[in-house]
């Protein structure tokens, strides 16, 4: 089964970063009713709250910056391959589904449109993605975070 994952309240940006990365990852702000969450869920709480240090399925993080926090979770669970960038929408963490060109021609800019031919939305929130240059420069970014991981950037250069 896939690893999944819920942030507490102060882990915002990480849980970004690994919905960029594709991985399963829910945010809860809503204190210790995360733990509940997680039970129902079978996830795995990522806080920084030292309260909860040492409890079952709990990862504890104490640093506060968000790249090297990425790379803790990443190295902790054997993640290298099982990122998918490009597969998880980045606002709430639903499966982004592949979209034709012709069905976002309203929904990009017009150099959105006429540049790019790869495109992908989010069923929940219908933002839709594309591999431009906020996605090659989350590539980069992550490339640079873990210089182990194994997965596809050859359309990045
Ligand atoms: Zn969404």
């Amino acid at each position: 089964m896939a690893t999944k994952f819920i942030c507490d309240g102060m882990l915002g940006k990480l849980c970004k970063h690994l919905r960029i990365c594709g991985i399963d990852t829910l945010y809860s702000n809503q204190g210790i009713a995360i733990l509940l969450e997680a039970r129902k869920q079978n996830r795995i709480v990522i806080t920084r709250n030292t309260h909860l240090r040492g409890k079952d399925s709990i990862f504890f993080i104490q640093t506060s910056n968000p790249v090297t926090q990425l790379k803790m979770v990443i190295t902790q669970y054997n993640l290298q391959n099982k990122i998918q960038p490009f597969s998880r929408c980045v606002e709430c963490n639903y499966k982004l589904k592949s979209i034709s060109k012709e069905s976002v021609k309203d929904k990009v800019p017009y150099f959105t449109y006429k540049n790019f031919n790869e495109f992908a939305f989010c069923p929940q929130c219908q933002k839709v993605y594309w591999k431009g240059s906020h996605y090659k420069n989350m590539i980069k970014d992550i490339r640079h975070l873990i210089a182990n991981c194994k997965f596809q950037i050859a359309d990045c250069e």
